[in-house]
Order: structure tokens, then C-alpha cells, then sequence
């Protein structure tokens, strides 16, 4: 017999509750209902398009993984809101709340998803960029060959800082000429994936099959272009791509985090190809730009953040789209898990680490920290010191490094020492996994806020 909706999910469930926190779980997972299954698509409602996003970003493999695991066929996750789940969200101590009946099934929204054939996201539109004098004309030039592909500039290198728009405005021209020329063939590709799709083609002896499908292309985006220096082989596959297409009146567009001219470790002929059409620079975002984005952001996920606030973050978070949305992000869900309101008092704890450098407060013991982090995890207390290493004590063992590193005044030595004799390479180690996995993942800073909170209040 075919399995239900309902018994897919919750073997998902069961499998998945092992490898995530109950946190995670309560604030991600719960609220989230199967609706519908037919062979090739499971559909998930949640409560709103957030959801959809986090769980894409952190779960979506994880997840078609594990249903092909359950259904023996290749599934892909979809997502509907329902925004009737958001309740539930918020009443997390209600245990199992009957949903209410006669309810309709929500409607699938394909164009949530990710399009894996052109690899465009569904989030970066036109619609979603906000103009301000500091992307105004980058985002002109896109717009501009979007509605004219191979006539307008061609080609477009966009270049600017980390995290201001570039990789958005690519994926919107795709979008744009998919919508406004459905034949035209679009494609997206990173430098990096272009050069290890290139180099695994010379492995596998398909180079054929690699240059078939760069020449059928109409509009060829390449983003991180700055990643080919050095690489002359790939430089120069690239070039004949280029060429190829130029030739043809094909668009093409590129992305870089600095000018061509700044790219070390290029052949000139790629260097003058790049600069053979309009360089278009971004800048990072005024204060009112800024503001505009955040509103427009809490505005399409359906936020409730009331301007004070964002004011206040637009104000301190200064240099970079990105931590812009993430600072925004985590006060949203600091505010979800503990269920509490989101205010400017509250805003500025979550942020305070990243806003000023937390003073270090005298009286936090190592011993404090170990005790408050092995409880959020579920974990005894003594694996802090313990010599297992599976992942379910390891790791939270490195945010109890990470965080007597950020809020003691201990060196690493010491550290290693009171985590049961461990060397200090393993508790710098410890501190990068875990600030990078701060700075994306929402969810896991958001908790580790509130982590900081309590053991700065003494527990
Ligand atoms: P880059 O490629 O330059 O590092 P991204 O394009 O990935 O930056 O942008 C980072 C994040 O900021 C994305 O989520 C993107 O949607 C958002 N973003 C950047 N610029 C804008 C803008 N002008 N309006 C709305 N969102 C923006
Ligand atoms: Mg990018």
C-alpha cells in the first residue's frame, strides 16, 4: 500500500529528530504539516514563505535524501503556506493541536522552489531589488539586458563588495528573460562550479557533451568570476565560451567582487573581453536603502517588525546586505523561540555581539557555560570533558569552546586544558566551525543568543 502524506513525514520525522536539537525541532519542524504526495512531489505547508526558505537553505537535501531513503523513488519537497499553522508555531506547549477541519488544502506554489535546470532561485527578482543611488545603475544595466538580450550590453560585469546584490541582480536577469523570451535557454553557474564541471568533463572524457551545452545557450550568467585567477585552463575555456556566444549575439553576464582589472592572474585577452561591454559597480547601501530593504524583506515573509526596529538595524548594520537580512532573521526567530514580542530593547541584545564587542563579564566560569550549553543540548555534562566524538556531544562541545572563548578572558591553552585536556589547536578549531556557522545559520545564532543571554545572567 502506498504510503500517506502523513507517514512519509513522520518517519522523516523519526529519522531526522536524532541529528537536529529539540529546538530546531520545535521551531521548524513542528509547524510543518505534509498535505500531499504523488510519487514525484511531496508537499509541506508552512506557516509562512521564511519557512520555506530556512528549511530550503539548511534541509532541503537532507530531506529528499532521506524521503528517497522512505519511498524507494526521488521525491522532491515542495512547499504551500498556510498561514493558519503560524498559531501553532507560537503555541508550542500545546501538545499535538487538532488541525481544523474542513480546512482546504493549500495550493502548491511551485515557484517557491528552486529551478534546477537554469539553477535560478525563486527570491531574486527585479520585483525584490530595491533601487537606491548605491545599486542604481547596475541594477539599470541588468534591467536593461534583460529586456534586450545580446543588444543591449553585452557583456554586463557587475562588480561590488560581499553580500551587496550581485548574485541577486544576475539570477533577476535570468528570471526577467525566462518570463518576457520563454524559448531563450538561460543559464546560471558559478566560476567555481564552471571550473570543476570543466576539469571533471577532461576526467570523464566529455568535453563534447561540456561545450554542446555552453553553445545552445542564450543567456549565460557566471557569477564569482573572480575565482577563475590562476586557473588558465579554465581561463581559457571560458574565453572560447565567450567568444563563441559574442559571436552569436548571445547575452552574457558576469559577477566579480572586484573590477577586471584587479583580478589577479588573468590572460589579457579574458581581462579585455570582460571590459568589452558596461562595468557596473555596487556600493554598499545607504541608510535609507537600507531601511527600504528591510521593510521590503519583512513585507514578502509576511514579518511583523515594527519600524523602530528596523530603523535601529538598518542603523548599526551598515556594510553588507546580507548581515543586513541576517540580523533581521535572527531577531525574528530569537523572538520564535522564546515566544516573546520583538522590541528595540531586545533588538539590541540580540545584535549585541555584533554591533559592539561584548565586554567580558568577570564572573563567568567555564564550568557555567559547559553546564548551560550540555543542558540546551540534552547532553551530561560531563562529555564536556569526556573523550567521545560523535557529532551529538562534539558539537556542542565546540559552542561551549566558542563561547568561553568570546566570553572569558581564558587563553586557548587553558581552554583545551578544562575541556577534558584537549590541545588549543582543538579549541581554535572549535571557534571558527562555530563562527561560521553563526554567520549562516540563522536559526543556530538565534540559539546561541539566547545561550548567551542565559549564561550571562548567571544561568
Ligand atoms: P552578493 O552576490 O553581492 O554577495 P547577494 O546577491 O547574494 O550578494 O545578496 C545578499 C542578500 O542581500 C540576498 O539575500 C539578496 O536578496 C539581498 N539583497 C542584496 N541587494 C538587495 C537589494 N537591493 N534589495 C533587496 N535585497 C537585496
Ligand atoms: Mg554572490
Amino acid at each position: 500500500m502506498p504510503l500517506t502524506p502523513e507517514q512519509i513525514w513522520n518517519k522523516v520525522i523519526a529519522n531526522l529528530k536524532d541529528s537536529i536539537s529539540p529546538e530546531t525541532y520545535e521551531l521548524w519542524f513542528k509547524p510543518i504539516n505534509a498535505v500531499s504526495f504523488d510519487d514525484k512531489f511531496l508537499n509541506l505547508s508552512v506557516p509562512n514563505k521564511f519557512f520555506s526558505d530556512w528549511i530550503q537553505d539548511h534541509f532541503q537535501e537532507t530531506l529528499e535524501n532521506l524521503i528517497g531513503q522512505i519511498t524507494g523513488s526521488e521525491v522532491k519537497v515542495i512547499y504551500s503556506v498556510d498561514p493558519n499553522s503560524r498559531k501553532l508555531m507560537l503555541e508550542t506547549e500545546n501538545e499535538d493541536p487538532v488541525p481544523p477541519e474542513n480546512e482546504p488544502t493549500p495550493k502548491p506554489v511551485p515557484e517557491t522552489s528552486f529551478n534546477e535546470a537554469m539553477q535560478l532561485y525563486p527570491k531574486y527578482t527585479f520585483k525584490q531589488f530595491v533601487v537606491g543611488g548605491s545599486n542604481q545603475f547596475a541594477q539599470a544595466t541588468a534591467e536593461a539586458v534583460a529586456n534586450a538580450p545580446g543588444n543591449a550590453y553585452n557583456p554586463l560585469f557587475i562588480y561590488g563588495g560581499v553580500g551587496l546584490g550581485k548574485t541577486h541582480l544576475l539570477q533577476a536577469i535570468g528570471h526577467h528573460v525566462k518570463e518576457k523570451f520563454p524559448r531563450l535557454s538561460v543559464f546560471y553557474i558559478t566560476a567555481e562550479r564552471f571550473t570543476n564541471e570543466f576539469i571533471e568533463s577532461i576526467q570523464k572524457k566529455q568535453m563534447i557533451a561540456f561545450r554542446a551545452k555552453y553553445r545552445n545557450l542564450d543567456l549565460f550568467l557566471i557569477d564569482d568570476v573572480q575565482f577563475i585567477s590562476g586557473k588558465p585552463s579554465s581561463q581559457e575555456e571560458l574565453f572560447h565560451v565567450f567568444n563563441s556566444m559574442y559571436g552569436a549575439h548571445k547575452q552574457v553576464a558576469f559577477a566579480s567582487d572586484r573590477p577586471p582589472k584587479d583580478i589577479q592572474k588573468l590572460v589579457e585577452r579574458l581581462r579585455s573581453r570582460f571590459q568589452w561591454g558596461v562595468i557596473a559597480d555596487i556600493q554598499p547601501p545607504d541608510l535609507e536603502t537600507r531601511v527600504a530593504i528591510l521593510r521590503a524583506k519583512a513585507e514578502s515573509e509576511k514579518l511583523f517588525v515594527p519600524d523602530d526596529v528596523l530603523l535601529f538595524i538598518a542603523g548599526e548594520i551598515t556594510a553588507n546586505i546580507r548581515d543586513l537580512e541576517g540580523s533581521l532573521i535572527r531577531i525574528v526567530a530569537f523572538s520564535h523561540v522564546t515566544g516573546t514580542e520583538i522590541n528595540i530593547d531586545r533588538a539590541k541584545e540580540i545584535l549585541k555581539d555584533i554591533i559592539t564587542k561584548d565586554e567580558i563579564v568577570g564572573q563567568i566560569t567555564i564550568d557555567s557555560i559547559q553546564k548551560i550549553v550540555a543542558r540546551h543540548f540534552n547532553i551530561d555534562f560531563r562529555d564536556m570533558k569526556s573523550k567521545r566524538r560523535t557529532a551529538t556531544i562534539a558539537f556542542p562541545r565546540q559552542l561551549a569552546m566558542y563561547l568561553t572563548r568570546t566570553l572569558t578572558e581564558f587563553s586557548t591553552t587553558e581552554i583545551g586544558g578544562s575541556f577534558g585536556g584537549r590541545d588549543h589547536t582543538t579549541v581554535m578549531y572549535a571557534n571558527e566551525k562555530i563562527k561560521a556557522k553563526l554567520s549562516n545559520d540563522p536559526y543556530f545564532a538565534a540559539l546561541a543568543n539566547k545561550i548567551i543571554l542565559e549564561i550571562k545572567s548567571g544561568g
